[in-house]
């Protein structure tokens, strides 16, 4: 009897840090509950708890009175990978869905230096911005707002993501930041981009390329024939000789 009161006790002192612990890290946002604490470089929630790293999406759904036995694994439905809502959450056999969605993004990805802009390499809308399929049809669409969030996790509310780099198809977090729509608006006026429709072109051009037109047309090359040669117009060259566009090359 002594031993059954006291197991009690130790359950529902352990239960209650736990939940204490994982609760202060939860903020509501819309329809999800979503995680604010630690998230590993891939893009996962976890807390550690009495010298153990749980993730936050398995004790969410053990506080919810469900559990995930050993080899399950909880995958988010609403397609936001921080979100630890346990109606969202559904338990599949191992952590392929989620660990493959994370890996199939950046498989999408022309990674290069810290500094450099990382290109889109899939499918581009007219506007230039990559897009990639969320899980189950469900959550962020944008190519670039999805590596904000593998990043750095969920998008502050209200806020955009923002290119530092003015180059739409770009993904590299280095280059990416959360702001306002009007913050958006008066970089779009500063950087002359809306009266530009040359989006897809000039997610054409890399960095190195990119890089050549600046020196040459700075060197005094013709547009005309910097533009032939790269396969873009003349619009684009003069966008990065005269520094409206591609200002992030030095
Ligand atoms: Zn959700
Ligand atoms: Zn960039």
């Amino acid at each position: 009897m002594v031993v059954a009161v006291s197991f009690f006790h130790y359950n529902t002192v352990v239960k209650k840090s736990l939940r204490e612990l994982f609760e202060k890290r939860v903020v509501r946002q819309g329809e999800c509950a979503v995680w604010q604490g630690l998230v590993t470089t891939r893009g996962l929630g976890v807390l550690p708890f009495r010298g153990t790293l749980r993730t936050a999406r398995s004790v969410a759904l053990e506080l919810a009175g469900r559990k995930t036995e050993r080899g399950q694994y909880a995958h988010p439905t609403c397609g936001n990978p921080l979100c630890v809502k346990p109606e969202h959450l559904e338990v599949t056999h191992c952590g392929k869905t989620a660990k493959d969605y994370v890996q199939r993004f950046w498989s999408k990805v022309e990674k290069r230096g810290p500094y450099e802009c990382w290109l889109w390499q899939a499918y581009c809308d007219p506007r230039g911005y990559g897009r990639f399929p969320p899980p189950k049809g469900r959550g962020e669409q944008q190519a670039h707002r999805i590596a904000y969030v593998l990043s750095f996790g969920p998008i502050p509310p209200g806020q955009q993501v923002l290119h530092k780099c003015d180059n739409p198809p770009c993904v590299n977090p280095n280059h990416l930041r959360s702001g306002t729509d009007c913050e958006n608006q008066q970089d779009k006026v500063a950087k002359r981009r809306h009266v530009f429709g040359e989006r897809c072109r000039l997610a054409k051009l890399v960095d190195a390329q990119a890089q050549d037109i600046l020196r040459r047309g700075l060197a005094g090359e013709r547009t005309g024939k910097l533009a032939q040669e790269y396969g873009v117009s003349k619009n684009t060259i003069r966008g990065i000789v005269k520094r409206r566009t591609w200002r992030h090359l030095s």
